[in-house]
């Protein structure tokens, strides 16, 4: 018994796809199939209508999506960001940290398996296509080992170019989220040499995803992704998994037909190992590469389903669950992961309301002093800058808000900012000696539009040292 155990644990020293002189042990995972793989294949459907057709999306000519980190311009949901609305950005970013690490002590890794691109390219795009060439696992692994015959080349050469032109369909994808369908289009009938840096970044890309999908595979989730090695101290006994129930499957044995089991349910057939796509044997429990595609369930309950015992011998449960047979439990990390949730999701929805179509700043011009007026008055001059975040022009009016005074743009009779764009400039602002209250006075100006006021600009004004500042 001590032995089996000893070999049992042996599975931690070593990884599921290195062998013993460290040579990459290639996965030759079989076809998933049954309900949860069902599921799995909806949701794919919607997701990558999604991910091809969102840069096709527009609202009144514009995308609805852009990523364009070259020129710093972002439009999410048609609504523009600038540069100067980086501050959600950073916050969103924390807010979506939050709720991976909330999710993931919750769920475990299910966004691995389910939701991120990575498994969904390969195992619902990539995968496919090489079991419609190279046909099931057992296919796959004797191509593997075959002599470089006709049918070998045939089929490699069929791959590598499905993969090829799929990898640079996703490139592509990529490069319209970056810089929009329309100026894709352009580049296409333009003459090659004018995009030429384009043209070579879409072929670093493309060949990046060819070597991932067709190389690295289930690598980039075990060896190199980040969020994979976070899982050890995410996880904890109260995460939801895909779990083995050792309890009920030992003593594990083969099953003979019509057998009486007074031994554990599992019969051993190692379906749920052929499934995994990452190579490992679920039966050890939770293991680092294990992404949560639930593979092994549908196959597990396939196999439960055959020799007449209940499905769930592999499930999504807890360790208290399997070990202790206790519910699921909201424990209070998980409370308090959602309460600092809860407040960081506020703060952006209230930043992302109170966002304004026009970003607006005044400077005092530098190295300029007040100026001496005739009327008994005083003015400072000072520099601004608009930005219209709207693919619409706008025509804006600056008006005094505490003080009697006049606002006198300089070489412009009306302030207008240019659809999705700047406007700068000079401007005075007078103010009557009677209202200056020493070196700076404080100044609040309206920002309105169409005779509704938008924003508040404060500033100060500039006036005499009179001894008591
Ligand atoms: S152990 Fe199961 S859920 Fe985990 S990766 Fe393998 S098949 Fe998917
Ligand atoms: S598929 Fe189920 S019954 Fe078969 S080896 Fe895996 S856990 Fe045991």
């Amino acid at each position: 018994m001590s032995e089996q155990i000893v070999i049992k644990e042996s599975f931690r020293d070593k990884v599921a796809t290195v062998d013993k002189k460290g040579k990459r042990v290639w996965v030759f995972p079989q076809k998933p199939e049954g309900k949860l793989f069902n599921l799995r294949t909806a949701f794919t459907v919607f997701y990558l209508l999604l991910f091809f057709g969102l840069p096709f999306l527009k609202v009144n000519g514009h995308p609805i999506f852009l990523i364009n980190i070259l020129e710093r311009k972002f439009i999410l949901f048609g609504q523009i960001f600038w540069p100067q609305d980086f501050f959600i950005f950073a916050l969103g970013m924390v807010v979506f940290i939050v709720f991976v690490a909330l999710f993931t002590v919750v769920f475990g890794r299910v966004f691995c398996g389910w939701a991120c691109p990575q498994t969904i390219f390969m195992e619902m795009l990539f995968r496919r296509i090489e079991y419609l060439i190279d046909g099931n696992a057992a296919q796959q692994k004797m191509l593997a080992k075959s002599p470089w015959n006709t049918d070998k080349i045939l089929k490699r050469t069929t791959k590598w170019a499905a993969f090829w032109l799929l990898s640079f369909i996703i490139a592509n994808t990529f490069l319209a989220y970056i810089i929009g369908v329309d100026e894709m289009y352009k580049m296409i009938s333009e003459p090659f040499a004018l995009h030429i840096g384009t043209f070579i970044s879409l072929a670093v890309f493309t060949t990046v995803f060819f070597f991932v999908y067709l190389w690295m595979r289930e690598q980039i989730c075990t060896v190199i992704c980040p969020y994979g090695r976070m899982q050890g101290v995410l996880l904890d006994r109260n995460s939801m998994i895909v779990a083995y129930d050792y309890k009920r499957g030992e003593t594990r044995g083969k099953f003979h037909k019509n057998e009486q089991r007074a031994i554990g349910d599992c019969i051993d057939c190692e379906q749920c190992v052929k499934v995994c796509p990452t190579g490992i044997d679920i039966r050890n429990g939770t293991q680092l590469e294990c992404i949560n595609c639930t593979a092994c369930i549908d196959a597990c309950n396939r196999m439960m389903d055959a020799v007449g015992l209940p499905q769930g011998l592999i499930r999504m449960a807890s360790e208290n669950n399997i070990a202790k047979n206790r519910p699921w439990v909201f424990t209070v990390k998980m409370k308090a992961y959602s309460l600092v949730m809860v407040v960081l999701l506020g703060v952006l929805v209230w930043l992302l309301a109170s966002r304004t179509d026009v970003g607006i700043t005044l400077m005092r011009t530098p190295g300029q002093l007040y100026q001496e007026q005739p009327g008994n008055k005083m003015s400072n001059l000072y520099n601004y800058k608009m930005l219209n975040k709207t693919f619409s022009e706008k025509e804006i009016e600056l008006v005094p808000e505490n003080f009697k005074g006049e606002i006198k743009l300089v070489g412009e009779t009306k302030l207008k900012i240019p659809k999705d764009g700047t406007a700068s400039g000079i401007m005075f602002v007078y103010l009557d000696k009677s209202e200056i209250n020493g070196r700076k006075t404080p100044l609040r100006i309206g920002v309105f539009e169409n005779g509704k006021k938008i924003s508040t600009i404060s500033t100060s004004f500039l006036g005499p040292f009179n001894g008591n500042n």
